[in-house]
């Protein structure tokens, strides 16, 4: 069964009643539910995850990581890769089990973007889902389970609006570490023919400057030394500011530095469009800004960008690659790549080499280009064979590991604040992150945990650093 479109106007008395008889079961001392979050994919739905458990909470869930004896399971899901759904629906089959077998009243949800892809399928094909949201409605989690509760049968949740979603949210946060993302602006408009993010997470939206960083505060609050900010299209940030204006990233990023506590800034996802001076010139400036940025191209060949609608050529990255290493010498880049899109030659693919030769990446996320149903990639001519679209990824990866390793590798001798993140696996051993990203071990005192120190690096490998406190 389908909810009516959007509920805005309908009485609010079932999701406040799921509080306050779950705050009561609290106070009593009966907040035993528990919840088991799966999440696929990008770093929107980690966001998401952790904004789910805060909705959960006040109604008495707990976060467990057993899935057979949960009483509510969520798959937080991903469209991007191929077989997305094919995934869900086989993980369906293994929660079906648990049910059956432990736990005959546990309640299933499926969220995220296959949810919103495929919403009345799943429903029809996997009667074991209680409820489906896509990813704008998860603020509505407790009153759909209250829904459920009360026999109302399957709930699918697929409405757009991004701000009612981050107006409803719970102020309150509970970060589980000392890093944690923060979204500041979800959808895009780009449409890349290969692309299904505009589809299911909507158009372009950004959250007001007071909403993050009153987010952000309540972050350092609780312990939080690094925020990353996050969005599909992050640069495209265009959020109402506190002087009436719309603020662009740069602008947002010197405002958040400013908050006591935070010490260390990131932003993901950039689309090379919206990189502007602003932003290239923050990067230079702000020292709380990390050296390291996630710039994706896909491609090196001007047909295969074009046919990608990136909205950009080779030589106009290339030309941006170098305004921002000029504002930022000691910035390490990071890339997405896809091999054999439609159309793709031998010589376009060796467009891509000669971009990754060129540019020189510190860290890469490469891929073969697979069908997303409903994009416009899916319905091109001169699809690439399998065999060749693995023979070029190979050739490709073997470049962009060498230089991944050969990026580490010339990180030895120097010394690098590292926030510690936690205890490694061996006794006296720490684990914490580079500017650039990489995991860094080395050995000291427990209680250097959530400090950020500074740590000379001794190895490299391809993933990771060793080091010794400096
Ligand atoms: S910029 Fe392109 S790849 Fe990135 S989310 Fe938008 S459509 Fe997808």
């Amino acid at each position: 069964m389908t909810t009516s479109p959007r509920e805005k106007n309908a009485p609010r008395d079932v999701n406040e009643a799921a509080i306050i008889a779950a705050k009561s079961d609290i106070a009593s001392g009966k907040n035993s539910k528990k919840v088991f979050i799966k999440t696929y994919g990008c770093q929107m739905n980690v966001y998401d995850s952790e904004r789910m458990a805060d909705v959960l909470s006040p109604i008495g869930y707990a976060p467990t990581d057993a899935p057979d004896h949960a009483d509510l399971v969520i798959l937080n899901t991903c469209h991007i890769r191929e077989k997305a759904a094919e995934k869900v629906y086989s993980e369906l089959g293994r929660i079906r089990k648990y049910k059956e077998t432990n736990k005959p009243d546990m309640k299933v949800a499926v969220a995220g973007c296959v949810a919103q892809a495929e919403g009345a399928e799943i429903m029809s094909r996997a009667p074991v889902v209680d409820m489906v949201l896509g990813p704008q409605t998860y603020h509505k989690l407790p009153e759909m389970i209250a829904k459920v509760h009360r026999g109302t049968g399957q709930l699918l949740e697929t409405e757009f609006d991004t701000l009612e979603k981050f107006d409803e949210l719970p102020e309150l946060r509970q970060p589980k570490g000392f890093s944690s993302f923060l979204t500041i602006q979800e959808g895009c408009d780009k449409f890349c023919t290969f692309c299904v993010v505009p589809y299911t997470r909507g158009a372009e939206v950004s959250r007001s400057v007071a909403h993050v960083v009153a987010e952000a505060r309540q972050l350092a609050a609780h312990g939080v030394r690094e925020i990353t900010l996050i969005g599909q299209n992050v640069n495209a940030y265009n959020g109402l500011g506190e002087d009436g204006k719309e603020w662009t990233l740069g602008q947002l990023i010197r405002h958040v530095a400013l908050i006591g506590g935070i010490d260390r800034i990131r932003f993901t996802t950039s689309h090379p469009r919206d990189m502007d001076d602003d932003l290239i010139e923050t990067l230079g400036n702000e020292p709380k800004l990390m050296p390291y940025l996630h710039l994706p191209i896909q491609a090196g060949s001007n047909k295969v960008l074009h046919a990608m609608n990136r909205g950009h050529t080779y030589a106009e990255y290339k030309e941006l690659i170098a305004k921002i290493r000029a504002a930022r010498p000691d910035i390490a880049l990071s890339g997405d790549f896809i091999v054999g899109f439609p159309g793709e030659t031998e010589t376009d693919f060796q467009q891509t080499m000669k971009c990754v030769e060129e540019i020189g990446y510190g860290s890469s996320f490469s891929f073969k280009y697979s069908v997303r149903p409903g994009t416009p990639g899916a319905g091109l001519p001169r699809q690439v064979p399998e065999d060749e679209k693995q023979d070029r990824l190979v050739r490709l990866q073997a470049l962009l590991y060498q230089q991944q390793q050969d990026f580490n590798k010339s990180l030895i001798g120097q010394t690098l604040s590292v926030l510690v993140e936690g205890v490694g696996r061996k006794d006296d051993q720490l684990f914490g992150r580079s500017p650039y990203l990489q995991g860094t071990h080395f050995d000291g005192p427990k209680d250097l945990v959530g400090q950020i120190v500074n740590v000379k690096i001794t190895d490299a490998g391809r993933n990771s650093l060793v080091g010794e406190l400096a």
